[in-house]
Formats: C-alpha cells, sequence, structure tokens
C-alpha cells in the first residue's frame, strides 16, 4: 500500500489548494515545497504569496495612495505640508501582508490534516517521490497519485545578469528599500508594467524597453491604446520596438544598449529591473527514467483534465499550458483533486479573467474585438466611459472604458474589457455573466445599485443593444 493517496509537488496557489481539496474529499495528502522566506523559514504560498501577486499588490496600493495624496489630495481638500514616501515602512508592510497569509495557508494546511514534507521533492517512477529535507537528508514516499504545481520563475537574459539590488529580477524589485533616481524595466508585459508603476509613483524616472512594435499584444487594441496613452501621461517613458541587447556596471549607473527601428541606443540609470517573462520549474522535478514528456518550451505536458503522460501523475499552474495566474492554477488544483476523488473536472480556460493592476487597471475576460473579428462573427460592441460615471466623478478618477462584445445575431457576450478604476472587481460580474452564457439583454435587465464603478459595465451592456442611459448611442 502506498504512503499517501496524494503528494503533491509545490505549495504554491495552484498546489496548496489542490492539497487543501484533496484531503477535503477524504485522500490521505501530503504537500512537499522546499520555500524559505526572507527569514530563512520554511513558507507556503509559491511566488504568488511570497513574490507575486500578494506583495506586489501591497506595493501597488502604498505607492498608490502616496500619489493620490501627492497629486490629487489639494484638489480633494486635503493640505499636506510635506509628502514623502517612507519606504522601508512600505517594505515592512508588505513583507507583513506576506507573512500573515503564507502563515494562513500554513494553518490551513495544519487543519485538513495535510502533512507537510519541507523539502525539494523529485518525482521516481511508480508515483514515488524522493524528498531532500531541508537539512539534506533523503527519504522516500510512495502515492496513488502525485500532483505537480512547481511553478515557474523569472526567465534570465545573459546579456542583462541579475546584479545585486542594481539589476534584479520581480523579486529584486520588491525589496528596494529607497528609491532609485532612475530605472530602466525591460519587458512591458504585465509584470514590467506594475514594477514600474510602483517605482515610477514613489519619484523615480522609469524608461520600459520592450522589444515588441505592439503594446500589450493581448489586450483588446482599444483598451491596449488606452493603456499607453495613461501611462505615456503618468511619465512612463515606454519605448516599443526597442530591443535590450547589452548592459554594463558602471560604479554608480548602469549602461544599457538597445537597439530599435533608427538604430542602437545607449541608455544609463541607476537600476533595472529585468521583466521578460517566467519560465517552468520542470527541469528537477522527475528522474530522467520517469519519461515525463515536456513541450518544446519546457511546460509539463498534459491533457485537457491535467493528466501527464504517466498514468497517476497530474500536472497544474504556471508548469502547463495557459495563461500564467494563480486563479488559473487554483482552479486546475481544486479540480484535479476532484477528477482523483472519481468527481467532475471542471475549468471553463474560455472564461478566466486577467487583470493588470496598474492605474487604471486594466481587465478582461473573453474575446477581444481583434479575435472576434478574425473569426468573421458578426458582432456588437457596448462603450461607456468612466467620465459619464457619477462615482467615478466622484472619487475624481474617471479615466478609462467599459467595453462589452457581443454577438449580433444571439446577442451573447464574447468578451469584457474594462480600462478603469477597480475594473479588478468589476471584471468578476462580466465572469459570471459569460460563465452563465448571458446575452447582453440578461445584463440590461438586472438592476445595478447607484452609484457604483459596476453601473458602467450595466451602461455598457445596454449601449450593445443602442439604449445607453447616460451617453447618446451610435447609430447601428
Ligand atoms: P508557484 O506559485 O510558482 O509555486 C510553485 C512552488 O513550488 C514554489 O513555492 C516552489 O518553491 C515549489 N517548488 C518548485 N520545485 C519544487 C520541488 N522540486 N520540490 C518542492 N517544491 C518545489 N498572478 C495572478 O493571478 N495575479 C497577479 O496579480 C499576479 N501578480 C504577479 C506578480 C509578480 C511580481 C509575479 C512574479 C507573478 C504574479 N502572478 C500573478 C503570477 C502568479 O504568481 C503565478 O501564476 C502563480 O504563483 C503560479 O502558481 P503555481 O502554484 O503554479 O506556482
Ligand atoms: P511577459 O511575458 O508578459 O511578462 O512580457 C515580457 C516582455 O518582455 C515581452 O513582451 C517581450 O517581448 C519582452 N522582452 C523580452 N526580451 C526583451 C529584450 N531583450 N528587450 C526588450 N524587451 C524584451
Amino acid at each position: 500500500m502506498a504512503d499517501f493517496d496524494v503528494i503533491v509537488i509545490g505549495g504554491g496557489p495552484a498546489g496548496y489548494v489542490a492539497a487543501i481539496r484533496c484531503a477535503q474529499l477524504g485522500l490521505k495528502t501530503a504537500l512537499v515545497e522546499r520555500w524559505l522566506n526572507k527569514t530563512g523559514q520554511p513558507a507556503l504560498g509559491g511566488t504568488c504569496l511570497n513574490v507575486g501577486c500578494i506583495p506586489s499588490k501591497a506595493l501597488l496600493e502604498s505607492s498608490e495612495i502616496f500619489e493620490t495624496l501627492d497629486k490629487q489630495g489639494k484638489q480633494h481638500g486635503i493640505k499636506a505640508t510635506s509628502l514623502e514616501p517612507d519606504v522601508p515602512q512600505m517594505i515592512k508592510r508588505k513583507d507583513q501582508v506576506v507573512a500573515e497569509l503564507t502563515g494562513g495557508i500554513a494553518g490551513l494546511i495544519k487543519a485538513n490534516g495535510i502533512e507537510w514534507l519541507r523539502g525539494q521533492g523529485l518525482l521516481r517512477p511508480g508515483r514515488v517521490v524522493d524528498l531532500t529535507d531541508l537539512k539534506g537528508k533523503q527519504s522516500n514516499h510512495s502515492a496513488e497519485h502525485v500532483i505537480l504545481a512547481t511553478g515557474s520563475r523569472p526567465i534570465e537574459l545573459p546579456a542583462a545578469p541579475l546584479a545585486g539590488e542594481r539589476i534584479v529580477d520581480s523579486s529584486g524589485a520588491l525589496d528596494w528599500e529607497s528609491v532609485p533616481k532612475s530605472v530602466c524595466v525591460i519587458g512591458a508585459g504585465v509584470i514590467g508594467l506594475e514594477l514600474g508603476s510602483v517605482w515610477r509613483r514613489l519619484g523615480a524616472k522609469v524608461t520600459t524597453l520592450e522589444a515588441l512594435d505592439t503594446f500589450l499584444p493581448a489586450v483588446d487594441g482599444q483598451i491596449a491604446r488606452e493603456a499607453l496613452r495613461q501611462f505615456q501621461q503618468q511619465g512612463l517613458d515606454i519605448r516599443l520596438g526597442a530591443r535590450m541587447t547589452a548592459t554594463k556596471l558602471n560604479k554608480s549607473s548602469i549602461s544599457i544598449d538597445y537597439t530599435d527601428a533608427a538604430g542602437a541606443h545607449k541608455l544609463r540609470v541607476e537600476r533595472l529591473i529585468v521583466a521578460v517573462g517566467r519560465t517552468p520549474n520542470s527541469e528537477s522535478l522527475a528522474a530522467p527514467e520517469v519519461e515525463l514528456l515536456l513541450d518544446e518550451r519546457g511546460f509539463v505536458h498534459v491533457d485537457e483534465q491535467c493528466e501527464t503522460n504517466i498514468p497517476g501523475v497530474y500536472a497544474i499552474g504556471d508548469l502547463v499550458r495557459g495563461p500564467m495566474l494563480a486563479h488559473k492554477g487554483s482552479e486546475e488544483g481544486a479540480a484535479v483533486a476532484q477528477r482523483i476523488a472519481g468527481q467532475d473536472f471542471h475549468v471553463n480556460y474560455a472564461c478566466i479573467p486577467n487583470v493588470i493592476y496598474t492605474h487604471p487597471e486594466i481587465s478582461w475576460v473573453g474575446k477581444t474585438e481583434e479575435e472576434v473579428k478574425a473569426e468573421a462573427t458578426d458582432y456588437s460592441i457596448g462603450l461607456f466611459p468612466f467620465a459619464a460615471s457619477g462615482r467615478a466623478k466622484a472619487m475624481e478618477d474617471s479615466v478609462g472604458l467599459v467595453k462589452v462584445i457581443t454577438c449580433a445575431t444571439t446577442d451573447k457576450i464574447l468578451g469584457v474589457h474594462i480600462i478603469g478604476p477597480h475594473s479588478s472587481e468589476i471584471i468578476g460580474q462580466g465572469v459570471m455573466a459569460m460563465e452563465f452564457d448571458a446575452t447582453s439583454e440578461d445584463l440590461a435587465q438586472i438592476v445595478f445599485a447607484h452609484p457604483t464603478l459596476s453601473e458602467a459595465l450595466h451602461e455598457a451592456a445596454l449601449g450593445a443593444e443602442g439604449r445607453a442611459i447616460h451617453i447618446p448611442n451610435r447609430k447601428r
């Protein structure tokens, strides 16, 4: 008999959710996790809680409060004689938030009777997991089922090797204790934009180099153009079609070489953030005899229900295909646990929300206008600008818009795209509508509280039918 029903390797949002759901379903479960936090203590929560979603949002919140008070305080009737960021306190608060949340996960693991095997796991044939514990001691543990959830790590660029506090990846950029005068961010993806925003708000001059000519290619074009305009107005210097080719560490600065359509250029900054994407942690996860199949980019190959080529071995989260998002991994974790327990696997990959937590926030679900057009679907669009939202005006935060895309024949909602205040909260309603196969008429018939930002979604749905109230409707 195996030692466990299920062993989960990796305790990030994919793995710890899988473990909790397995335990809830009565399966004897172990969770293998090797993470040591800043104080050298073992910690759960993976990238998301320790160096990803949560700490970035903590610093985005602190820096946004600072910038709002600094730039809009007077208008709101708040006088302050002097305002300056206390960066060590911001970092301390961020670390406290992380400690509370990771401690909470450890509590949940214990409360659910899950055995936390602290250390590095390696899959061997026959669903045996070799554990090298934090002191280097080896042991092995067998299971009926193994769930691989070892996540991902930042991609490194040989042309910009990490160098202490001066050239950092996303984790390093969450720990600076002072505001650099100038920062270059390589990569205008989600992480680069969020981290660039934090340090710009706190006073750094931020230049972002992006190799692609298109800004945010996965985002609806209209929303991406508006986002670029807003970020540039805020002072974020985003250079598109600009590929970093080399860096040099000088005594007190970094020289960066990059090329664009006009030729070769040099940039000199105090600090550099490399944010060029993430790569799956798949190479030292399984012994070669296991013959675990990977795809050409190193992601573990899985079927539509997250089973690998090895029977009884599953893989979830950033380690496998699909968007590298915490909630996508968590849903896969819960679904795999249910599958193991003989229940249904359910993840609706067409309805996974995406959010960029800049200001304004950018959120979307479903298809972009470009995708709908490419499919030759006959579609309608409903648009509502936050400039016409009473709540947004009252907040002094009325930049952006809501865009609802519907099928012109069935009225079914195909996509919801928002750039604007707290859009990360509004998008949930779009996700719910799409999950329930709603039409814009369904959304139009729902009563939304006034004044709320969500009313903009209501009005955009009305607009798709040419009957918005608070803006003139376009001729149909
Ligand atoms: P991870 O969170 O990477 O966890 C994997 C765990 O496995 C790690 O703890 C690792 O130590 C452990 N592990 C690896 N190998 C082994 C081994 N052999 N043995 C034992 N343990 C092992 N996503 C969002 O949805 N929203 C956001 O706002 C967001 N913001 C982000 C901001 C930043 C700066 C970054 C870097 C990422 C952000 N993400 C965000 C992405 C999100 O963090 C990831 O999608 C998510 O953490 C993936 O979860 P996971 O469980 O698959 O992997
Ligand atoms: P993401 O994968 O969404 O985090 O985005 C990372 C971005 O970094 C992508 O848009 C890449 O085009 C960009 N990128 C990768 N390498 C370079 C480079 N050498 N110079 C500038 N941008 C880069």
